[in-house]
This record gives C-alpha cells, sequence and structure tokens, in this order.
C-alpha cells in the first residue's frame, strides 16, 4: 500500500513538473484508435447500468473466442457482482474504468475528478479482493476538456493514477451495417450494455472474424501488455491527494 501511494506521489509530481510545452504530448494521450497496419480491433463497452447486458456479451464473446473491454462505472461494479467479473478477467476480457457516476468531468475541480476516478479503482479491487491495475480510462461522453479549455487539469488527474490513456473510439455504431463500413484495421468500436448493441455485436463479430480481423482487448491493441494483478488493495483516500 504505501509503495502504491509512494508511487503514485511520484507521479503525480513529476507531471506537475512538465513544462508548458507538454500540451502536445498530453494531446497523444487521447486515443481514438490503434495501428491502422494490424488487423486488430477493439471491442469496447460502457456504462453497465444494466448489468445483464454486460454479461450477456461477456458470454457472447466468450462463445465467438473473442476478447474486448469493459468500461464499467464504479458504481456499477457491486459486491455480489465479484463472480461475473472474475468470469470476465477469466476469459481475458480487460476491465477499464469510466469514471464513478457518469458525470461529465470537464466541468468537475480537480479533487472531485481524482475522487471519482480513485473511488472506482478502490471499488474494482474491493469487489474483486486483490488490486488489478487499470490502464484505461474512458471518459463519459468523450468529453476531454476542462475549465481552462485545454485538458491539462483532466490528464494530469488520469496520469496520476498511472492510466496509460484516455480511450476515445472510433465507430459509435449500433447499425450492424454502418458498423462494418466503418471498421478497419486498429478500429476501436464503442457499445453500451443495451439489447440492441448486443445484437449488433452478434451480427458483425461473424464477419469480422470471417475478414480476418482479429478482436483483442485496447491494452492489447495498444500494445500495453496485460493488466498487473498484485495482493494490496488500492484504497483512495482524500487526504492524499488535497493540494495537489
Ligand atoms: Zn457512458
Amino acid at each position: 500500500m504505501k509503495k502504491l501511494i509512494h508511487w503514485l506521489l511520484m507521479l503525480s509530481m513529476l507531471s506537475f513538473l512538465l513544462p508548458a510545452g507538454a500540451a502536445e504530448e498530453e494531446l497523444k494521450f487521447v486515443v481514438r484508435n490503434g495501428s491502422r497496419e494490424e488487423k486488430k480491433i477493439a471491442l469496447t463497452v460502457d456504462d453497465f447500468f444494466d448489468t445483464s447486458w454486460g454479461w450477456k456479451i461477456r458470454d457472447m464473446w466468450h462463445d465467438f473466442g473473442i476478447t474486448g473491454t469493459f468500461f464499467p462505472l464504479g458504481m456499477s461494479i457491486l459486491p455480489e457482482d465479484r463472480e461475473e467479473w472474475q468470469r470476465a478477467i477469466d476469459d481475458g476480457i480487460e476491465i477499464g474504468s469510466h469514471n464513478w457516476g457518469h458525470y461529465k468531468m470537464g466541468s468537475s475541480d480537480d479533487l472531485s475528478i481524482l475522487s471519482s476516478l480513485g473511488r472506482t479503482q478502490q471499488t474494482l479491487d474491493a469487489v474483486l479482493g486483490y488490486h488489478y491495475q487499470i490502464h484505461c480510462f474512458r471518459p463519459p461522453f468523450g468529453n476531454t476538456t476542462d475549465e481552462k479549455g485545454d485538458g491539462t487539469v483532466f490528464h494530469r488527474a488520469v496520469k496520476f493514477f498511472g492510466y496509460s490513456h484516455i480511450i476515445l473510439w472510433d465507430v459509435s455504431q449500433t447499425d450492424p451495417e454502418m458498423a462494418l463500413r466503418k471498421a478497419k484495421n486498429g478500429s476501436i468500436l464503442l457499445f453500451h450494455t443495451r439489447k440492441k448493441d448486443y445484437d449488433c455485436m452478434q451480427a458483425i463479430i461473424p464477419r469480422l472474424l470471417e475478414e480476418g480481423f482479429q478482436m483483442v482487448t485496447v491494452s492489447d491493441l495498444l500494445g500495453f501488455g496485460p493488466n498487473e494483478i498484485s495482493e494490496e488493495l488500492y484504497v483512495y483516500r482524500k487526504e492524499d491527494y488535497q493540494g495537489r
């Protein structure tokens, strides 16, 4: 625990030392797709307002022998679903973060953003019973700017937790024909835990497989490697971030 906090604090101090000219680098931090050279695609599913559709999607992916990334809200990760989340991880699905309660973060202050991300990581760890390091963050509404208008506060907060990138998407379609027309090498497809999204995936996955696409997690698509796992649960403490 101490080690993790130490590391997080170091990260935050480093990010504060970034020169003003780092804005260009900050923009690369927001990703909409992977390499256009490889026949890989990442399916992603947001929210988990209705977890039952989430589990159906997980089982469908399992049956097709593919995987992808879930971006649940912190408030959607419930203790009674522990086994369901674990099954998803066992199936090779990656868990990202979609913030705590689906609020638009751009208008939030620094501490609210930190709290929203921290509570989500804490809840995931508490439900799983071990630390699962989240790599990818997807902001609700794809909003990546903040009150300053350049995303700096927001990006800094995301980096504070050691998340690799802010993950957006390049295809948002629940019409199968439209989705197939737009999906290409490196595409990140956005879906939600709803029936029409389930139906769309059921229609497009076999066709994408036929076309030779590999369907992988966002971390795999972007070359991040598997999510690190350790024994010590992450605990969010407001005082750790105050004044940072
Ligand atoms: Zn959402």
